[in-house]
């Protein structure tokens, strides 16, 4: 089994994803949808904060607020069109997101670290979480059934509370708890850039045992994906491609091994 995770960020090339998955029975699909809950936001008059954590690493913001406007967007608007989109070429979807059956179950962070013009500050009215447990035997259930489970966040606390986790450590969560072979974190880049900007400048293979070291090259939201990816092999899956949506057979092409294969 093959765990997709294809990002939200602007310039996703969403469609050649669904278009290459919608023949196949064998994988999860996982989708983030971080533009949608900017321009939701921005439409619903709510815009986004950002915070810095001391390690580089940037979240949204998540307030109360925010957590409504995240589940509109992801679980709401999201989930429904690329459902929709897969049943349109012939793909038995079925989308569900981390709070039916409890599927993406988790903690909520108690206080945020976020940096401020060099100061560190505690911010605790923040929804945002790690999931720890993925009811793999819904997934499972429906797999056997002959579906296909299209996934989104927000997760959900033991107390009924919902929580924004990121989508690629939920990727490969849900890829360790479904023993998956291969994850797949499609996004707007070729892979893990040696210079952000330019993108002849891929690294084509990363070395298990040097994830740490290449870390250095990531910033923003690609560290996530390289936490995601050590955790993803930390936990039993053997390949993790980081590979570019934005052509088409993107899934088959990181399959091929066009991308960032960290294995
Ligand atoms: P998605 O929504 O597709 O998951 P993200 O915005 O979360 O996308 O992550 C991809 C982004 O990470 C890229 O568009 C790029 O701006 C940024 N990035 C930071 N460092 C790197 C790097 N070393 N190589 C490639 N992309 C990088």
């Amino acid at each position: 089994m093959l765990v997709v995770k294809v990002g939200g960020a602007e310039g996703n090339g969403l469609d050649n994803v669904l278009i290459d998955l919608a023949p196949r029975r064998d994988y999860v699909l996982v989708h983030g949808g971080s533009n949608e809950v900017d321009r939701l936001a921005e439409a619903l008059g709510r815009p986004i904060r950002w915070i810095t954590s001391p390690s580089g690493v940037l979240s949204r913001y998540t307030d109360r607020e925010t957590m409504e406007v995240f589940t509109m967007a992801l679980a709401g608007k999201l989930n429904t069109e690329i459902v929709t989109r897969l049943q349109s070429l012939g793909a038995p979807a079925v989308g569900l997101s981390g709070v039916d059956g409890a599927l993406l179950m988790g903690r909520r962070k108690e206080a945020v670290r976020s940096v401020d013009n060099g100061r560190v500050l505690l911010v605790k009215d923040d929804y945002s979480g790690t999931v720890e447990r993925v009811n793999s035997g819904l997934i499972q259930l429906l797999f056997d059934a002959g579906y296909v489970p299209v996934i989104s966040p927000p997760g959900v606390t033991a107390r009924g509370e919902l929580i924004n986790a990121d989508a690629d450590r939920i990727a490969a969560q849900v890829a360790v708890a479904m023993g998956a072979d291969t994850l797949v974190l499609l996004t707007n880049v070729p892979g893990l850039l040696r210079e952000p900007s330019n993108p002849l400048t891929l690294i084509p293979e990363v070395p298990r045992a040097q994830l740490r070291t290449f870390m250095d090259f990531a910033y923003g939201r690609m560290k996530k994906k390289l936490i995601a990816a050590g955790e993803a092999l930390e936990g039993g899956v053997h390949r993790v491609v980081i590979a570019s949506s934005r052509q088409p057979d993107p899934v088959e092409r990181a399959l091929e091994g066009m991308g960032t294969v960290i294995a």
